[in-house]
């Protein structure tokens, strides 16, 4: 079956699922890897291509990939453009191994190199989300994309699953209903939004509000990660099952992952209930167990 997507389409978006990060420079790409384990800070690179003899001589282009540093790839043999694309897949997969279970802050962010400042940084994530469309059904819906906002130097983060009908009227995250319950949890630990940063999992509204599907979220999850790599806070809080569920990468469910911390790469998360399921179900009980959460957040965040 011929892909109807150009290589450099196919090569993005490979890196894309692999939650691996493609600066697009030319016909060439630049995905960030970091190095064996014993060199922890050193990110090595991990140049992804188009084949240049395969272009020349009008063949059908191929995506190939050699390796910078300690990642070593093979160059993939000429092939129909699928078949290419899923050797490609199978070795950015093992590349991308190497991040697994590392922590995901103690190396470089590439959107920090040349001296780029974290709210520059975060600034040219944003701008590359307003151009995704990756999800075509989601940006032909879309009002606009709600990237995240806050403090550049938040040392805790929420990840909430996406944005509502409000949040993408705004270009704002968590700024309806439960965005002004989520005020009051912040609030309930004497902090303010403007000293906290807050994300979603989804940078596109899903239509009607729906659960975000896993293509969705993979589509998607790398902004976030960049976003994370940026930001290196102390704590990330995620909100609700989808979040949790999705950086843990585990199927338990909110009420047996919540009120205690995961290490999460290098940091803390901690999984509480979503407010808009604490708006749903506004119980004592459920109110104290959030608000415990953000206790034991507090506590860490004074260590
Ligand atoms: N719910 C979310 O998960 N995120 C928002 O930004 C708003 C509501």
């Amino acid at each position: 079956m011929t892909s109807e997507r150009t290589p450099e389409e196919t090569v993005a978006r490979l890196a894309q699922s692999l939650r691996l990060r493609l600066e697009d420079d030319g016909r060439a790409g630049r995905v960030a890897v970091p190095r064996a384990a014993h060199e922890p800070r050193a990110p090595g690179v991990l140049r992804v291509g188009m084949s240049p003899a395969a272009s020349a001589a009008g063949s059908p282009r191929e995506p190939t990939a050699e390796a910078v540093g300690d990642v070593h790839l093979p160059r993939l043999s000429r092939a129909p453009e699928n078949r290419a694309a899923d050797a490609l897949r199978k070795e950015l997969a093992t590349a991308a191994q190497h991040t697994e279970g590392q922590d995901l802050f103690d190396f470089g962010s590439p959107d920090l190199e040349g001296g780029v400042g974290r709210e520059d940084a975060l600034k040219r994530v944003a701008d590359e989300v307003a151009q995704c469309t990756l999800c075509k059904e989601l940006a032909d819906s879309r009002t606009q994309t709600v990237p995240g906002q806050g403090d550049p130097n938040a040392r805790l983060v929420f990840v909430g699953e996406g944005p509502g009908e409000e949040e993408d009227r705004q270009g704002l995250a968590f700024v309806g209903r439960a965005g002004q319950l989520l005020t009051k949890m912040i609030e309930s630990i004497n902090l303010t939004r403007d000293q906290v940063f807050i994300a979603n999992i989804l940078k596109c509204r899903p239509p009607a509000n729906r659960t975000p599907t896993p293509d969705e979220i993979a589509n998607c999850l790398p902004y976030l990660m960049r976003q994370l790599e940026i930001l290196r806070p102390k704590i990330l809080c995620a909100l609700g099952g989808v979040a949790a569920q999705t950086l843990l990468q585990t199927r338990d469910g909110i009420t047996r992952l919540r009120g205690r911390f995961h290490p999460y790469r290098g940091t803390l998360l901690m999984p509480t209930f979503h407010p808009a399921y604490l708006l749903r179900n506004y119980t004592k009980d459920a109110r104290q167990k959030v608000y415990d959460d953000m206790l034991k957040i507090q506590a860490e965040l004074k260590k």
